[in-house]
């Protein structure tokens, strides 16, 4: 016995039409009008869209002071069947066995939905640049370095990123950045705590726009005379988006996303009296409103590809854990909840308001994201023989969001009182239902890792040969 979506009208990157979707085991096995619906279970979607889960390719579990797996149910209930995580290699701890360590200790009968995970390379030396031709025999086919953080074991100098990137490209393997000029950062930051300014209205001085703008520039340069494919995360701004935009237009592999918090806050909510500030501390920062406004000009136009949560749920929440630096904005531990809310603020902000199209919508948090994830067409759209992850999403609720619908673990939620248009109201995970209305209903700890396949979308002008 299968399962049959019948009648509703069906959202893909490309398309919208109805048909009936028909499930068996985990994977989609047809689609067309008028399935026969005869020994099957039947879920009417009339009136409903259907559209395939969301793939977030940026999301942080058990690393960065962040909550665990135990919180990531919090994904399927937001419609997001998939998350794309980053596995911090320990100094001393091989690359690969990093990723084998950390599926091991926090994912293995924990994670809820499915994942796909990314390295970061956090040990800089031969050992782990050699080891990155080994990570896609572990389903690994991305590695991230941070050019920021200065004086901490995140910051690798442009040294190991030229190196990971003539190493990755031996490979297919896509070299991701966090793109801030670490040495300005440090100076400015020191300069204005200094000065007695330690409120969280001061952090996004301490890093301002052209400081991610330089390491834009430098990460697509040095990937330049690499002749590799560059994946920038979480892009906050116009002349960033520029740089990469004008890199690719000149024929470079020069990729980038942005992130739902760049679409929808801006340094206003920094600003926040009596420290609330600290709830939107995340790197980089909140950027002015005329950058917020570029951001959905650059998905809609695809000058970036794909829009990320960065989900990193702080331990202690506002409460304890943002506490940390109550006396120095510098010490706040960046990073928010997001993983449950992103399908719905770009919904509601991008699709509802007439932002972005309902494909456009399918694109940059569904498609896009498994293709540069390397789980396309697993992951990431309604095929015949993709996984049968699938929403039937009911625009016509209207809500607002709140923590007390929250699963993120964390004390507050970054929307907090944002408009919600729309609901998933029946969420599957290779067939099985998992989330209904905004409640879990599945079973925790029965996500599997997606093997990300090397020669990702950022490889493309490589495959045609250009
Ligand atoms: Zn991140």
């Amino acid at each position: 016995m299968g399962l049959i979506i019948k009648n509703g009208n069906i959202i893909t990157s490309k398309n919208e039409y109805r048909a009936d979707i028909l499930v068996e085991g985990e994977q989609i096995i047809a689609i067309g009008r008028d399935l026969d619906t005869k020994g099957h279970e039947v879920v009417d979607a009339t009136g409903k869209y259907v559209f395939p889960g969301g793939v977030d390719e940026h999301v942080h579990y058990n690393s960065f002071n962040s909550l665990g797996y135990e919180t990531s149910h919090a994904a399927l209930v937001g419609g997001t069947t998939t998350v794309g995580d980053f596995v911090v290699q320990p100094v001393g701890v091989g690359l690969k066995d990093s990723i084998i360590n950390y599926k091991r200790d926090y994912l293995d009968g924990v994670a809820t939905p499915d994942y796909v995970l990314h390295g970061i390379i956090m040990d800089p030396c031969e050992e782990s640049i050699d080891d990155l031709v080994n990570m896609p025999s572990v389903g690994v086919s991305s590695v991230k370095l941070f050019m920021a953080y200065k004086g901490m074991p995140y910051y690798v100098s442009d040294e190991w990123i030229f190196k990971a990137l003539c190493k990755g490209k031996q490979a297919g393997v896509t070299i991701m950045v966090h793109a801030e000029n670490a040495d300005i950062i440090d100076v400015l930051t020191k300069k204005l705590i200094e000065e007695g300014k330690t409120e969280p209205k001061y952090f996004g001085d301490s890093r301002p726009v052209l400081s991610e703008a330089e390491a834009t520039s430098r990460a697509i340069y040095m990937a330049k005379i690499a002749e590799a494919p560059i994946f920038v995360v979480h892009v906050t701004n116009q002349k960033s988006a520029e740089i990469i935009r004008d890199a690719y237009n000149e024929g470079l592999s020069a990729y980038g996303e942005t992130c739902t918090h760049y679409l929808m806050l801006s340094d206003e909510n920094l600003a926040k009296p009596n420290f609330e500030g600290a709830k939107y501390v995340c790197n980089p920062p909140l950027r002015p409103q005329s950058d917020v406004d570029f951001m959905w000009e650059a998905i809609n136009k695809g000058w970036l590809l794909s829009v990320g949560s960065d989900h990193c749920a702080i331990m202690g929440g506002f409460s304890e854990g943002k506490r940390k630096g109550i006396n120095d904005f510098s010490k706040i531990p960046p990073g928010s909840p997001g993983v449950q809310d992103r399908l719905y603020m770009m919904w509601t902000y991008g699709v509802e308001s007439g932002k972005i199209s309902r494909q456009k919508f399918v694109e940059v948090c569904c498609t896009m994201p498994a293709k540069i994830c390397g789980i396309y067409p697993q992951k990431g759209d309604i095929m015949v023989g993709s996984d049968a992850d699938i929403v039937i999403f009911d625009p016509n609720y209207q809500g607002v969001v709140s923590i007390k619908d929250s699963l993120s673990g964390s004390d507050y939620c970054t929307y907090e009182g944002y408009q919600q248009k729309g609901i998933a109201e029946k969420v599957f995970l290779r067939g099985k239902l998992v989330a209904e209305g905004g409640k879990f209903v599945g079973e925790l700890g029965k996500g599997k890792q997606v093997m990300s396949a090397p020669y990702a979308y950022c490889y493309e002008k490589f495959k045609e040969g250009k």
